[in-house]
C-alpha cells in the first residue's frame, strides 16, 4: 500500500473533514502516514494524532521558520518527545533561505542541535532545505555523517541529490513532480535508482496535477505515483512497492507494524 512519509494533518484546512478523510484513507490504499512536526504544536498534535491512529506515526522536530521557539526549555521537552513510541524521526529540521524568517546563524545552530538530537536519540532525521543548497550540505556531510533520512520536497539538482544518495539519505518526491515546469524534478526521478525515493504529499500543500492549487491530502498521491511509473517506464504497483519498502527501511518503528 502507499506510504506518505510526510503529512500535516494537523493543519487548521483539516478541521471540518479530518476525522472523515483519515477513517477512509486505508480504503483508498493508503497504508501508512508519517505526520511530520514543523512547531512545537505541531510535534504535540502529531503525536496526539499518533496516538489515535494506528497506522499514523509521527515526527517531531522544528522547522527552520519556527526556531525562535527554541531555547534550553522547549529543547528539553523536544528531547523528550523522541522517546514516544510512535515518534520515527526527528524533523523537519533544515534551512529555509527563501522565507529567511530567522537570522541564518539561528537556523544553523538549531539545525546542527537537532541533528545531534538525532544521532543521540538513534532516530532519522526529515530535511527541509529551500534555497539553502550549499549551506545544507555543508552542515549535513558535517553533523549527518552516519545518520539516514529523508531530503523532503528535494527541489535541487541531479548532481546534489547523488551526492545525499552516497551519504544513505532518501529522496522525497510529491505533488510537484506533476507540475508542467518541474523539468529538473523529473530528471532528478530519471536518474535516481527508485531504491532511493519515497512518496510524500507535504499536505494540505503542494497538490499534483490535476487538483493543482486545491488542498492535498494522501489521495492525491496516485497521481505521483503514475508520473513517476511514466518516467521510469515501470508499473505503479511497482512505485508503490518499493517505496513503501524504501520508508519502512527508514522509519523502521513502522517497519515492524506492517511485517
Ligand atoms: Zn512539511
Amino acid at each position: 500500500m502507499i506510504f506518505d512519509t510526510h503529512t500535516h494533518y494537523d493543519d487548521e484546512q483539516f478541521n471540518e473533514d479530518r476525522e472523515t478523510l483519515l477513517a477512509h484513507l486505508q480504503d483508498n490504499g493508503i497504508g501508512t502516514i508519517v505526520n511530520v512536526g514543523a512547531s512545537l504544536q505541531g510535534c504535540q498534535n502529531s503525536i496526539e494524532l499518533a496516538e489515535k491512529y494506528p497506522f499514523i506515526y509521527a515526527t517531531v522536530g522544528v522547522h527552520p521558520d519556527e526556531v525562535g521557539s527554541l531555547n534550553d526549555e522547549t529543547f528539553t521537552w523536544l528531547r523528550q518527545q523522541c522517546d514516544h513510541e510512535k515518534v520515527v524521526a526527528v524533523g523537519e529540521i533544515g534551512l529555509d533561505y527563501y522565507w529567511d524568517n530567522e537570522s541564518r546563524d539561528t537556523q544553523k545552530k538549531w539545525f546542527i542541535k537537532q541533528l545531534n538530537l538525532a544521532r543521540e536519540k538513534n532516530l532519522p532525521v526529515v530535511i527541509h532545505s529551500r534555497e539553502a543548497a550549499q549551506d545544507t550540505l555543508e552542515i549535513m556531510k558535517e553533523y549527518a555523517k552516519g545518520l539516514n533520512g529523508i531530503i523532503h520536497c528535494f527541489s535541487y539538482s541531479v548532481e546534489m541529490a547523488k551526492e545525499y544518495i552516497k551519504m544513505g539519505f532518501y529522496i522525497g518526491i510529491g505533488g510537484v513532480v506533476t507540475f508542467k515546469n518541474s523539468k529538473k524534478l523529473k530528471e532528478v526521478v530519471s536518474e535516481i535508482p527508485l531504491e532511493r525515493i519515497v512518496l510524500e504529499t507535504d499536505c494540505p500543500y503542494l497538490s499534483p496535477v490535476p487538483n493543482r492549487g486545491k488542498r492535498n491530502s494522501s489521495l492525491n498521491l496516485k497521481y505521483v505515483v503514475e508520473e513517476i511509473a511514466s518516467i521510469k517506464d515501470i508499473s505503479p504497483e511497482e512505485v508503490i512497492r518499493q517505496t513503501e519498502a524504501n520508508a519502512c527501511r527508514i522509519y523502521t518503528k513502522c517497519g515492524k507494524s506492517i511485517s
